[in-house]
């Protein structure tokens, strides 16, 4: 009998509790006058994927500026203000997010949805060193979508058809760009390219290429002198033709490894942050069909 009563007690508190969670869900202090639900996402391509499926149901703030290179970011007090006074908080996951252990108490203190965007995605490492730049790839892209998606639906149930439409259409975009490509960089001799910030292992790992790059992983700035004779001798035993460069990055690294071996610089879209106003699949489009030109 007590163990029923016991039972019976849990369920009734576990009722009251999904029942105050509703309650707090359902508030509204946290939409925008204009019914919109308050979203800060950490980077360009969390808030890009969040506006693509949120479309008009949503006010998308991108945390790190327009411009900032996001691996040594640090929200200062009027970035961490806009954080608190969302409500939901998008980020995307993976140790991109050095700053996250700082904010996530406030967060929960401020009732603030924090979603994981990379929750359950394929994870690339290097060594021991897991590579956070998994929005470059259009398969992986797919699961930080569906954590995305349910996050949404999960805040905002009744335009939930709204948001599954949405989503479906990303998912199907990001399948037809990959298939354009796949069958076109199978048929390539050359897989190789050069970089200046390495944060192209999930692209290369979806199309069966290879980079190599000027800088580290997490954009630590120039290279030794020998890895730029290693980078050197690379390109020459590979005849790489093209050097690729972020808009964020040091340019002089790139540019004196170009003139070594006669090579050209060409711009290339880590999406880290905005760059000519191209959205994420505009961006992903473009640098497909730069990467295969330069190794055609
Ligand atoms: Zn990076």
């Amino acid at each position: 009998m007590k163990k029923i009563i016991t039972i019976l007690t849990i369920g009734v508190l576990a009722l009251l509790a999904v029942g105050c969670s509703k309650t707090d869900s359902n508030s509204e202090s946290k939409v925008n006058e204009n019914g919109k639900i308050k979203i800060t996402a950490s980077i360009f391509p969390v808030a890009e994927i969040t506006k693509a499926i949120g479309g008009d149901k949503v006010d998308v703030l991108t945390l790190v500026p327009k411009g900032q290179e996001p691996h040594h970011f640090e929200p200062n007090t009027g970035a961490f203000k806009e954080l608190i006074s969302s409500k939901m908080f998008i980020y995307n996951g993976l140790g991109m997010e050095e700053w996250l252990n700082d904010v996530s108490a406030k967060l929960k203190e401020n009732n603030i949805l924090s979603v994981d965007s990379s929750n359950g995605v394929d994870v690339l490492k290097d060594g021991d060193k897991i590579d956070p730049h998994v929005w470059l790839s259009l398969k992986q892209v797919q699961v930080q979508a569906k954590n995305i998606k349910d996050a949404l639906v999960k805040e905002d149930p009744k335009n939930e058809s709204y948001y599954n439409e949405n989503y479906e259409r990303f998912i199907k975009d990001c399948n037809d760009l990959y298939s354009e490509y796949k069958p076109k960089f199978e048929e390539l001799k050359n897989k190789n390219f050069v970089t200046c910030h390495a944060a192209f292992g999930y692209l290369c790992r979806d199309f069966g290429l290879t980079q190599e790059s000027v800088s580290s992983l997490y954009a630590d700035g120039e290279p030794t002198p020998g890895k730029l004779q290693e980078l050197v001798n690379y390109c020459k035993e590979h005849n790489v033709k093209v050097i690729f460069s972020g808009t964020l990055s040091e340019p002089k690294t790139s540019e004196t490894l170009a003139k070594e071996v006669g090579a050209k610089v060409v711009k290339i879209y880590t999406l880290e942050s905005q760059d000519d106003d191209k959205t994420y699949l505009e961006a992903m489009k473009y640098n497909l069909d730069t990467i295969y030109n330069s190794m055609k």
